[in-house]
């Protein structure tokens, strides 16, 4: 039985549904997509919103993301960085165990979604730290609503120890058991794959040479550093049965690695980012500490590599990795590249992003905003309530006006490190983000987050059992 009356009426628009762009309208009804409508069929709603001229995508869906919270509010807290996707028509994020302490058991996991909810303008899932639990305490995490487990392959950053407590797995030994452990639990695993002692081998022949500059913090983890780690999770990957996503691939090495592994079959997935689909190492030298991610963005032939990474799905999904730092942070290396701290707050850029590279025929609409929604959805186990415009799913949605532009002013981002958006800076995107409807509720229009909306749910795994 259709109702006759619904919570909100999305009229007028041109929407992206599984098959391509219909000219339909919306009807959101408890939180989720009640109706897929003819143009201006007589029903009733408590509001009607007149969308003529724009586009409705499914909410992105961006499955990197660090708040880092409840630590360091003066980076940024789950209400700013939150504001801040609402404004980039990101309404589910994946936020990162990182955190003081790390997310790395049942009473973290609690505490921090205790910490989220109430105060997360869009969904959030939670990942966890693998490395010192035990099999138990996994399946406690993945029943919590553990999304998936993150580990690095690289050490823990000095004096940040507590904050990579399980997360940090420098030693082949604890890689292996790690991923035999959560090879029981069926989860999947996000590897930050960068290798510990190529690493540790280039970064101190940089410390030698005194460079400090943009090359030097590429020199210092090269695309054989990503390639080498790849390659031995992947092998440990098809030895123990886990299934991988690797974050952040960056380089045309690594991408043949993932490639190959793909070709025999491994269950492994790959993500890449705005910044590495968009900028060169001249944006790095040009940028400064701002453009400072790792691992790094690289070289013209790298970007190249992982659009053709993009085109032939060896890349499924693009993220963010939105990481706020405060100016304090970055201005305290004083430019040396090799101490300041690594990331960028990208949350706001990226629809905009791969709206821009449809807008210029480097991949079609729906393929561009398959790789920040249904994709992740569906890697994630969040898939069909996230990711698709479909009956039934929730009411989460970007609103977007394919004709006007972004124009990237730092001061009038919603981040807290609106200050450390230098890479951005400046940057005009074709198309822009209107309107972000989050469980049926609107919590960004017209420029403004709309305060008190309060929308944002926790998003659990698969493995979640409510008690
Ligand atoms: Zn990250």
């Amino acid at each position: 039985m259709t109702p006759s009356s619904y919570d909100m009426i999305l009229r007028g628009g041109d929407v992206l549904l599984p098959g391509g762009i219909s000219s339909c309208d919306i009807a959101i009804s408890g939180g989720r997509i009640a109706g897929i409508l003819e143009r201006n069929a007589e029903v009733s709603a408590g509001t009607v919103h007149d969308i003529r001229g724009q586009t409705v995508l499914p909410g992105i869906v961006d499955v990197h993301f660090h708040v880092r919270a409840p630590s360091y509010p003066e980076r940024g807290t789950v209400g700013s960085e939150t504001r801040a996707a609402a404004a980039g028509g990101v309404t589910t994020i994946l936020e990162m165990p990182i955190s003081k302490p790390c997310c790395n058991s049942v009473a973290v996991f609690d505490a921090r979604r205790d910490h989220f909810e109430g105060e997360a303008q869009v969904n959030f899932g939670l990942y966890a730290a693998p490395g010192i639990a035990s099999v138990d305490d996994l399946q406690a995490m993945a029943r919590r609503g553990a999304v998936a487990f993150k580990v690095f392959t690289t050490a823990a950053p000095p004096r940040r120890d507590d904050e990579f407590a399980g997360l940090a797995l420098p030693e082949e030994v604890d890689q292996y058991e790690t991923l035999r452990r959560v090879a029981a639990t069926g989860m999947l695993l996000v590897v930050h794959a960068e290798s510990e002692p190529l690493m540790h081998h280039y970064m101190g022949a940089q410390q030698a040479s005194g460079r400090t500059d943009a090359i030097a913090h590429e020199a210092s983890r090269p695309d054989i550093v990503e390639a080498v780690a790849v390659a031995k999770i992947l092998t440990m990957a098809r030895k123990t049965g886990v299934r991988i996503h690797v974050a952040h691939v960056t380089s045309r090495a690594a991408l043949d690695v993932i490639r190959a592994f793909k070709a025999i079959g491994t269950d492994v997935s790959a993500e890449t980012c705005p910044h590495y689909l968009i900028f060169t190492n001249d944006d790095v030298a040009r940028v400064g500490p701002d453009a400072k991610i790792n691992p790094p963005i690289r070289s013209a032939d790298d970007r190249a590599a992982l659009w053709e990474g993009v085109a032939d799905g060896t890349i499924s999904i693009v993220t963010t990795d939105h990481a706020p730092f405060s100016r304090r942070e970055k201005e305290a290396a004083k430019g040396n590249m090799l101490t300041a701290p690594p990331g960028s707050p990208g949350v706001e850029f990226l629809l905009p992003a791969m709206l821009d590279a449809a807008s210029r025929g480097v991949l079609p609409l729906e393929k561009a905003i398959g790789l920040i929604a249904a994709n992740g959805a569906k890697r994630f186990g969040l898939y069909p309530r996230k990711g698709e415009i479909a009956i039934g799913a929730d009411a989460d949605l970007a609103i977007v006006d394919l004709s006007a532009q972004t124009v990237v002013v730092p001061a009038a981002l919603q981040t807290a490190a609106r200050d450390c958006s230098g890479l951005y800076a400046g940057r005009r995107f074709a198309g822009a983000v209107t309107t972000t409807v989050v469980g049926g509720r609107v919590v960004y229009t017209g420029g403004q987050v709309i305060e008190g909306a309060n929308a944002g749910r926790f998003v659990p795994g698969q493995r979640w059992e409510q008690s």
